[in-house]
């Protein structure tokens, strides 16, 4: 589980990162350049010059997408120049900051593992504490609003960029969070559905209409149970293939998903209905559907196929269990097969069951 957040967690930060903190820490080593050139801090001038040159090449690492490289380089770079230039500046420059930057970017890195960061980030304060204890004043002295200006630069630029790392390891968090989120959703539609169909599986059927049950009973609403099976499916299957078998059980599904209910695909050509009396009379809609299914005529190869199916209706007013309700809509089912298909079948008034 861990590796394929790993993954992620590479790929959302380092595009994102790579690039836009390649070409910023090119133009402040550039500014720096610049800046140093016209302070005659000659040390401080090539050593920032090298930093541009690092940069200018770094962006073949990006290019690469050579994370690890990258990520490594600019951790030594930043660290190597942050001392040199608080050893050469003095304390009040603020350069130091950067260090601290550091032992917080580590985290952010990828392909380093747990162990690593933290030896980094310790490392990078261990750095930090020396530096702390031993330098106060600097080897070359800078006019003071330029000190000024300098430190302030530095502190501001570190708490922006930790800013920054935190705003893209949030946002990259939300995503995973949403990308999770949505193919969890997929997996639950996909367990729960039928994929030639569409319609709920029988597992989860099972569990859904035995709900439905339970709160049709709390709500003291009558209920019924279809179990409907396709006539004369097989010969669909034998005389014109498997495929048009299933453009038919396709079809039946199609119709049998309007109830206003559950449709279940039960199983081979056979499904469950479950509706309350509450969206009407319960044997008038099975009889529509089953006329539905009747008068649809299917085009298959140039040949229309005439479709019918048969229902077993058994109707509760109380609660009851789905077992016992199925036996008896598959006993109707069974009785409706025999007395010539295409009808619904279900206890009449004054038939004694
Ligand atoms: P009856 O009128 O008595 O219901 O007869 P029938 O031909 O429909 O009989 P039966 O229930 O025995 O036939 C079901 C056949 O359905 C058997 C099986 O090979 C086929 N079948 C089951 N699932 C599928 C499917 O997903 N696709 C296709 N094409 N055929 C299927
Ligand atoms: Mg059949
Ligand atoms: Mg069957």
């Amino acid at each position: 589980m861990g590796t394929i957040y790993d993954a992620r967690r590479g790929t959302l930060y380092n595009e994102r990162i790579m690039f836009y903190g390649n070409v910023i820490a090119w133009f402040v080593h550039v500014l720096f350049c610049l800046l140093f050139w016209r302070l005659d801090v000659t040390s401080l001038f090539i050593s920032n010059g090298v930093s541009v040159l690092y940069y200018t090449i770094s962006f073949y690492f990006v290019h690469k997408r050579w994370y690890g490289i990258f990520f490594t380089g600019l951790f030594i770079e930043v660290v190597y120049n942050a001392i040199i230039s608080t050893i050469i500046l003095g304390w009040d420059v603020n350069m130091h900051y950067f260090i601290l930057m550091m032992a917080y970017g580590v985290f952010f890195m990828p392909s380093v593992t747990k162990g690593q960061r933290i030896l980094t980030t310790a490392l990078a304060m261990m750095i930090y504490s020396i530096l702390f204890v031993n330098v106060s004043d600097g080897m070359v002295t800078l006019p003071q609003p330029i000190e000024q200006a300098l430190g302030l630069f530095c502190i501001l630029s570190t708490v922006m960029m930790i800013a920054g790392l935190s705003f893209i390891f949030e946002s990259a968090v939300v995503e995973v969070t949403d990308e999770l989120e949505q193919s969890n959703e997929q997996l639950q539609v996909l367990a729960s559905t039928d994929g030639l169909t569409g319609l709920l599986n029988r597992k989860i059927g099972h569990e859904r209409v035995s709900e439905s049950i339970e709160q049709a009973s709390r709500d003291g609403i009558s209920y019924a149970i279809a179990l409907c099976d396709i006539d004369g499916f097989k010969s669909f299957n034998e005389t014109y293939g498997h495929d048009c078998g299933d453009r038919v059980i396709q079809q039946v599904a199609s119709i049998l998903s309007s109830v206003d209910g559950l449709a279940v695909r039960w199983g081979g050509e056979e499904f469950l209905l479950f509706y309350t009396n509450s969206s009407g009379d319960v044997y008038a809609i099975t009889e529509q559907l089953r006329h539905q299914i009747e008068s649809t005529r299917l085009e298959y190869e140039g040949e229309q196929l005439h479709i019918t199916m048969t229902f077993g209706l058994a109707v509760r007013t109380q609660f009851d269990t789905l077992e016992e309700i199925l036996k008896e809509a598959d006993d109707y089912l069974r009785e409706g097969k025999q007395n010539g298909k295409n009808q619904v079948r279900f206890l009449r008034k004054g038939e004694v069951q």
